[in-house]
């Protein structure tokens, strides 16, 4: 089977491990950096022991990206690549909907014009409901994004609708609540609490009130590829419906590492998401593992070097 994954970032490089072990041609579309490849994208070609062809561009070189899926025809698209930090979307509203959502019409057009069979993985994230109209979200519920980064995953929940029921494009796209793991970037407050905290003893964090649906990225990029390869292309939701606080993960974090933490009112957003999670009955498959699992597996990680998505996703 011949795979085309997106980006480079944590589900990028989760999505291309678990490929790459199952014995897919493995095609990764990422920008070129001056630094090599990321940390994330080494780590899984380093464990799985082979590597992803790569096919250098930027995604808002559309013509560059249609021509890409024009000429490989995969069998499965994974469009994980996304500027997905939503406190730079704020400053970067333009350059935030080009790479989310408009890249995604130079893949969906080359897709419907030249390789109409191709499955599209398209996600989209809980920021869709923003300030939520309801608890716990369905996919029924009404969508009220706050931020540029939440906007541009509902226009690209819009466009994923449109190349289904016009042209029945085999689109799954995901509602997916926060997903963390051993590959996430320090800028995200689980992996910033935990290799501070492992690595300094000290943290300094904005809103620990900030409630979130935390589950294993590792688990949930096993469940987009189980739903696209057995389900029919539609929108679902991804949670594990529990809820927890910055400050419940951070307080669980210094019990199995010690270390302190102050805040810095200057790292609160200008709005931010409140305590979502979703209606676990509309999920289709149940994640086993809880935010508590994820910061298990973190600090394993960070500080003993030991992985756990080989075992989540298959060993070599
Ligand atoms: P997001 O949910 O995709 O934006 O993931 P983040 O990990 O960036 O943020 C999770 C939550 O943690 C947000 O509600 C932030 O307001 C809150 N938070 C509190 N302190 C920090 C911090 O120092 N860094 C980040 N990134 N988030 C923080």
């Amino acid at each position: 089977m011949k795979v085309l994954i997106t980006g480079a970032g944590q589900d990028s490089s989760l999505t291309t491990y678990l490929h790459l072990v199952r014995g897919d041609q493995v095609y990764v579309l990422t920008r070129r950096r001056a630094d090599g490849l990321t940390d994330q994208m080494r780590e899984v070609i380093e464990i799985a022991n082979k590597s992803p062809e790569f096919i250098y561009a930027d995604l808002i070189e559309y013509e560059k990206v249609f021509n890409i899926v024009q000429e490989l025809k995969p069998d499965m698209i994974y469009h994980c690549g996304a500027m997905s930090f939503v406190p730079y979307s704020y400053e970067n509203p333009i350059y935030t909907n080009e790479v989310n959502y408009l890249s995604a019409y130079a893949i969906l057009e080359a897709v419907r014009k030249h390789s109409p069979e191709t499955k599209v993985f398209l996600p989209s994230s809980s920021e869709v409901f923003g300030h939520p109209l309801e608890y716990p979200q369905t996919l029924s519920t009404p969508l009220a994004p706050v931020s540029p980064y939440a906007i541009s995953k509902v226009a690209l929940m819009y466009t994923a609708t449109y190349y289904r029921k016009v042209w029945g494009l085999k689109v799954y796209d995901f509602i997916a609540f926060n997903h963390e793991s051993e590959l996430r970037g320090e800028e995200f407050v689980t992996m910033k609490i935990v290799k501070n905290l492992v690595k300094k003893g000290h943290v300094v964090l904005g809103n620990i009130d900030a409630r979130k649906d935390w589950g294993y990225a590792g688990e949930y990029v096993k469940i987009f590829n189980r739903v696209m390869e057995k389900e029919e292309p539609k929108r679902y939701i991804l949670c594990t419906g529990v809820i927890a606080s910055v400050k419940d993960f951070l307080r669980y974090v210094i019990s199995k590492v010690g270390g302190t933490y102050e805040i810095d009112e200057s790292l609160y957003r200008p709005v931010d998401a409140e305590g979502m999670t979703c209606d676990v009955t509309e999920v289709p498959i149940k994640p086993q593992y809880m935010w508590w699992d994820v910061a298990d597996i973190m600090i394993k990680y960070v500080k003993d070097g030991i992985p756990t998505f080989p075992e989540v996703l298959g060993k070599v």
